[in-house]
């Protein structure tokens, strides 16, 4: 109670802290706690997306895969809040987060079998199939360092609909010591690239079609985090992804969905794929269609004069608004954009055949060719040219933004 007592509200949000504790119930001595009450409308993660089937059924009835991408972001933000003041989960899965999928807001349960160490140990060993490996092969405890491995597992579960580390073969007659072995010992990544005994044989086929979605539809931050946790770190805890770095990933990876012309379906837009023609809806197979979105790069101040590339991109097409939280310094995208200032929006000129960004902030905006030949300025109503290689300036204090060329075949 000492240790989750006073968390601020954004934080809050995400655990069940217990507030007191119980002697008797109805009158007869019993050992308990009680914790704040959660909507009916929040259900167990695992009826979101145990398999492709119970999310297909959840798109039909009008969620988009953006819900889920928040759902994994709130996921990662309760594991933030734990590992922040020195706690581990534990037992980190499907059943131990109640969710709220036209929110995508996710809560964290079990908060009692937390281990703090040297002071709570652990209770549980985790859940088959959650479970880090060397809790298998080497009878480790239960700690930061394997929660790691969990949340990887979890988060990929809530995004690609199957757990990325279910074998397919047996290792041994006997069923418990084959769980065993292909949980612990021969743990091997679903999508490792060099060793191909657990990948599965619909990999990358849309998912509409009977198809097993890929890491590599995910943003190229989210793809290097999954390597990291599951490949290089699968034996090696120490290269594993914490629970901030997922957090981070997942929250910039909403400004990087686009939508797709024939499902309707929201997914991260494979700009790293060359040339355009090659990048398709992971849900239906479909195409993307010219006018293709611009992609915005961003780059903060660190120094006077000086400024970096952040990893974080834009997603832009017709429509599509510009927030505060996108060229502010040091902000990163809120839960939900309900109160965030509308700075700009982007226009399609089909005369011109280029995207217009139009300001709507009042500052004076400016773009300029990467040779510095052509010159724009942009103040209230007016708007901007989205050229690739062009640099956007946002005005004083304000991140840079580069619209990225567009390379061809590779
Ligand atoms: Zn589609």
């Amino acid at each position: 109670m000492k240790l989750f007592g006073h968390l601020p509200p954004e934080q809050e949000r995400f655990i069940l802290p217990p507030l007191a504790l119980i002697e008797t119930l109805d009158g007869q001595r019993r050992v308990g706690f009680i914790m704040r009450r959660v909507g009916p409308e929040y259900r167990e993660l695992i009826a979101f997306m145990l398999n492709a089937r119970c999310a297909a059924e959840q798109f039909r009835q009008g969620k988009t895969w953006a819900q889920y991408l928040k759902v994994a972001r709130s996921i990662a933000s309760a594991i933030v809040v734990l590992h922040g003041k020195g706690c581990a989960h534990s037992d980190i899965h499907f059943r131990n987060f109640l969710v709220d999928l036209d929110e995508g807001d996710a809560v964290m349960l079990e908060i009692d079998g937390v281990v703090v160490p040297g002071f709570l140990p652990p209770q549980v060993a985790g859940m088959m199939g959650f479970m880090a490996p060397e809790i298998l092969t080497q009878g480790q405890r239960p700690s930061e360092r394997t929660d790691r491995h969990s949340l990887a597992v979890l988060i990929l579960h809530t995004l690609l609909f199957r757990n990325v580390m279910q074998p397919l073969i047996e290792y041994d007659n006997d069923p418990n010591k084959s769980e065993e072995l292909v949980w612990g010992e021969r743990a091997l990544f679903s999508e490792h690239p060099q060793d191909h005994r657990h990948h599965p044989r619909n990999l990358g086929l849309p998912l509409y079609r009977r198809g097993a979605l890929s890491y590599r539809m995910l943003t190229p931050a989210l793809q290097r985090l999954t390597e990291r946790a599951l490949i290089e770190g699968l034996r090696e805890p120490d290269k594993r992804p914490s629970a901030r770095e997922w957090e981070e990933a997942l929250a910039f990876a909403i400004d990087e969905l686009w939508g797709c012309g024939q499902c309707g379906q929201h997914f991260p837009y494979p700009y790293w794929l060359h040339p355009p023609q090659r990048r398709t809806c992971p849900f239906c197979g479909e195409r993307c269609r010219p006018p293709f979105p611009v992609v915005l790069e961003l780059y903060e101040e660190r120094q006077r004069g000086q400024f970096f590339l952040i990893d974080r991109r834009i997603v832009l097409g017709h429509g599509f608004r510009l927030f505060a939280d996108m060229i502010e310094p040091h902000r990163k995208p809120p839960l939900t954009r309900g109160g965030e200032r509308v700075v700009g929006h982007v226009e399609w000129d089909g005369r011109r055949g280029q995207y217009r960004l139009v300001n709507t902030e009042g500052g004076e905006w400016a773009a300029c060719s990467p040779d510095q030949e052509e010159r724009f300025t942009a103040r209230n109503g007016e708007s901007l040219p989205l050229v690739p290689g062009y640099l956007i300036h946002f005005g004083e204090g304000k991140r840079l933004a580069v619209v990225r060329e567009e390379r061809g075949s590779p």
